[in-house]
């Protein structure tokens, strides 16, 4: 359903844009009593990142579902290029075509930014604003903690416990593979 009218639209999206976004503060607040520690909106990097967390050369870009087109299926091998919605992108009914090319637009500029970004030594991180609702939050938020561990040792050279990780790792194996012997004998 399409209710809004024009003009309340265009007033939600001028408030989805602005910055200090709900979900970016729920990654800096997230980040930050993790003991991460970042610039805001760095003015001289490509797109402008959300976050800069340079110890880590990480940039992380909270995105908006609607305005980046996340999970939307863009087809391009005929013409006129059609985008489908996802379930956290759905574009509107009305005006349909000049919604498809913006979202495109957004979603080439993105991509465009990070290639500049890995080609200056960045790493990218995207989070999406679905992944940020109260029932995914924390577990988006752990596994962005572990992204940024796991790039830093990466990028200095350490690997992280190598052999306790392999022990545990063929123990695990192991017991899963000995499990289905077991209860087929007893059939
Ligand atoms: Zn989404």
């Amino acid at each position: 359903m399409d209710r809004l009218t024009a003009q309340q639209r265009h007033k939600n999206m001028a408030a989805i844009r602005s910055k200090d976004t709900k979900p970016e503060m729920i990654v800096r607040k997230g980040l930050w009593s993790r003991g991460f520690r970042y610039r805001l909106n760095h003015k001289r990097l490509p797109g402008h990142p959300d976050l800069v967390l340079r110890k880590y050369r990480t940039c992380i870009f909270v995105n908006g579902c609607f305005w980046h087109g996340h999970n939307v299926t863009i087809t391009n091998n005929h013409e006129p290029i059609t985008i489908e919605s996802s379930e956290c992108c759905k574009i509107p009914k009305t005006n349909r075509e000049f919604w498809v090319a913006k979202i495109r637009r957004n979603k080439e500029r993105d991509k465009e930014e990070q290639r500049k970004l890995a080609a200056m030594g960045w790493h990218c991180i995207t989070v999406w604003e679905c992944e940020l609702k109260p029932s995914k939050r924390e577990e988006t938020l752990e596994s962005i903690a572990f992204t940024l561990n796991h790039i830093f040792l990466q990028d200095h050279g350490i690997s992280p416990r190598p052999q306790i990780t392999r022990i545990t790792q063929i123990g695990q194996m192991e017991e899963e593979t000995q499990m289905p012997l077991v209860a087929e004998e007893e059939i």
